[in-house]
């Protein structure tokens, strides 16, 4: 009789995060902080929302980014409900580049947060959640967690109206759903929207804000 051989999980599938537990009653609320040309790169009226609110956030900074906010990551680092996360370098997209341009790309904040800020970032998020198996063998080789999201707000869309948002968020938000946001200022109604899910959407449904850290160990047994 022949053994049949179980399908093998795709490799890049079981490393790469995009939810926590279905039974989970958290979601995870992440901001991503992307290089901008205009503006001032950072929402600070939705960084002072979750902090008055003492929301649990998730904060994926660029490299570029991070050189032109130092107060602001000083700020958010110090933040005990925060966790903080890297986003790239320059924001470059990784399936164009080798996987040695594409280790450069991810560490270059990884370094930058641990020089410059003794912080430990392990959580990583590739730019325009792009790439390649380059990538998740690379982040897996540097010990960096691979985080995508399973629910777009698609904040940073101009033409999209808070309640366009809202309702799209609505129909996606469950259990164990990580939410993808901007917090760099390019998202005109990110406030308005995270206002909405703390005050509505989420007590109605019984689900609770936590850092990606949180969520990925929600129902674990303490150790
Ligand atoms: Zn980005």
């Amino acid at each position: 009789m022949m053994l049949l051989v179980p399908a093998i999980p795709s490799f890049t599938q079981a490393q790469v995060i995009t939810s926590g537990p279905p039974s989970c009653p958290g979601v995870a609320l992440t901001f991503d902080l992307c290089p901008v040309r205009n503006g001032t790169g950072y929402d600070q009226t939705l960084i002072d929302y979750l902090v008055e609110q003492k929301i649990p956030a998730t904060f994926f900074m660029s490299g570029k980014w991070m050189t032109k906010h130092d107060r602001q990551v000083k700020a958010l680092l110090q933040i005990p409900f925060f966790e903080v996360g890297t986003h790239g370098d320059v924001h470059q997209h990784m399936p164009f580049h080798s996987a040695e341009e594409q280790e450069q790309e991810m560490l270059g904040p990884v370094r930058l947060l641990n020089t410059k800020y003794q912080h430990d970032a392990t959580l990583f998020r590739p730019p325009y959640g792009e790439f390649n198996d380059d990538t998740v063998n690379v982040a897996r080789a540097r010990g960096l967690q691979f985080v995508l999201w399973n629910v777009v707000s698609g904040d940073p869309d101009p033409t999209l109206t808070a309640i366009q948002i809202e309702g799209r968020l609505k129909r996606f938000v469950r259990k164990g759903s990580i939410i993808v946001m901007h917090a760099n200022g390019k998202g005109r109604h990110t406030h308005e929207v995270v206002q909405d899910l703390h005050q509505h959407l989420l007590p109605e449904r019984n689900l609770t804000p936590m850092t990606v850290s949180e969520l990925l160990s929600c129902g674990q047994a303490a150790p």
